[in-house]
């Protein structure tokens, strides 16, 4: 289905952003839990030549994720080019005030803002995006002309697309390979060959792949089944850049090890701390990284956020959680929304961010961690797990050079500079 107006050459303005015309298809992947050091690994064990003659040729940084450095938000402000502030989606759950329950962030109506995916596909720009979980779908896909002939799917769901919702059907015969399983690493590298599917059929202008982060939860950067994937997905990013695209790489957050020298994990249960403090009900612990996804990491993380219900103040629940150890930092919710660019309304009273090696927990007997199966506790959502790698196939242009010298970038700005910094 060709786009119904003609293409404009005008330049995308999205978010006080002026995005060019991109000359070639620009493919931005974000690599769930990509820690830098994944890639540091592959590099040594020379198992990812692509990737690595990219980090030599064309651009290669660390920069800062979003905080808290969870999927949602940081998925967000890469295709919004913004920060949590302004697109509203701080993590997998907040607590609405009003009713007292925890509201999943998934819904688009919760997505402030327009995204550059949608923006460009108004200009009449062709744009597909394909995620691994289809919690992300209708975030990425938020008012994305699929009657337009655009494309969004999840692999998770790719034996029920249809034109009408996802604008494309038979996902299965086009990629070629069977639906995979919810854990397991062939749910990202179908993303990345339905990319390189879908770019040879239909060269779209701009691509957003984005996968799962169960290999990194499950192993560390050294374990052979990590560099596997790792290899796995070289080798599909070169194809993809082997079809004349502009890849760009990067992640939603790292991945830390939590668990303790005799593998048990390394939790503070916040919420049983607070309770036995101040009282049951009195505040409540919401653990911004869950969802229907948590087998594996029982839904603990390295932050999250209080709601003061009763009488604690933030001031009370501060003077409790400095003494913990394992805590970081915590913080109120003017400096945490300060600090990290976050939007107030969906903050809580106090945040609490863990150390390194440490998760935090709301009561020990909300989690279950029976899909750790034995395997230790590797999570994310600490400032520890928001360096993530900013890779571009090719060399910045001089603009985009000085920029990239001057301050340390933002892994939002990943569009911006595949899109502007690679034009001559
Ligand atoms: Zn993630």
């Amino acid at each position: 289905m060709k786009p119904d107006k003609p293409r404009s050459r005008e330049p995308v303005l999205v978010n006080g952003i002026a995005y060019r015309w991109p000359e070639r298809p620009i493919v931005v992947v974000c690599i769930d839990g990509g820690d830098p050091a994944y890639l540091r690994q592959g590099v040594e064990e020379g198992c990812i030549p692509n990737i690595a003659s990219f980090m030599q040729r064309g651009f290669s940084t660390i920069a800062d994720g979003t905080v808290p450095s969870f999927t949602c938000p940081n998925n967000m402000s890469i295709i919004t080019g913004a920060p949590a502030s302004m697109h509203g989606i701080s993590g997998n759950y907040y607590l609405d005030t009003a009713t007292g329950r925890a509201v999943v962030m998934t819904d688009p109506e919760l997505l402030r803002g327009d995204t550059l995916l949608a923006r460009f596909a108004h200009a009449g720009a062709k744009v597909a995006s394909v995620t691994a979980k289809d919690k992300l779908r209708k975030q990425l896909g938020k008012d994305l002309a699929i009657a337009r002939g655009n494309i969004n799917f999840s692999s998770e769901k790719a034996d029920r697309c249809t034109i009408e919702e996802n604008g494309i059907d038979d996902v299965l015969g086009l990629v070629g390979m069977p639906l995979p399983d919810m854990y397991s690493a062939e749910l990202s590298l179908f993303v990345l060959e339905a990319g390189i599917k879908i770019l040879e059929r239909e060269r779209p202008d701009l691509i957003y792949l984005s996968l799962t982060d169960y290999i990194q939860h499950k192993y560390a950067p050294n374990e052979p089944e990590a560099m596997r994937f790792y290899c796995d997905i070289d080798e599909k990013i070169g194809r993809l850049a082997g079809l004349g695209a502009l890849v760009a790489l990067t992640a939603d957050h790292g991945m830390n090890d939590k668990s303790r020298a005799d593998g048990s994990p390394n939790v503070i249960w916040l919420q049983d701390i607070l309770d036995k403090e101040f009282g049951q009900g009195d505040t409540k612990v919401i653990c911004p990284i869950t969802d229907y996804f948590v087998a594996h990491h029982g839904a603990l993380g390295g932050f999250v956020r209080v709601w003061c219900r009763g009488k604690a103040t933030a001031a009370d629940v501060i003077r409790v959680v400095k003494t913990l150890n394992g805590v970081e930092s915590v913080l109120d919710k003017p400096t945490v929304c300060e600090l990290y660019d976050l939007p107030p309304d969906r903050e809580g009273d106090v945040a609490v961010i863990a150390a390194t090696n440490v998760c935090i927990g709301a009561a020990e007997a909300d989690h279950d961690l029976s899909g750790l199966n034995g395997f230790r506790l590797r999570s994310h959502g600490g400032v520890s797990e928001a360096k993530v790698p900013f890779i571009l196939s090719q060399p910045l242009n001089d603009e985009y050079r000085r920029k990239a010298g001057a301050a340390m970038l933002k892994s939002y700005q990943i569009f911006d500079f595949a899109i502007n910094g690679t034009a001559e």
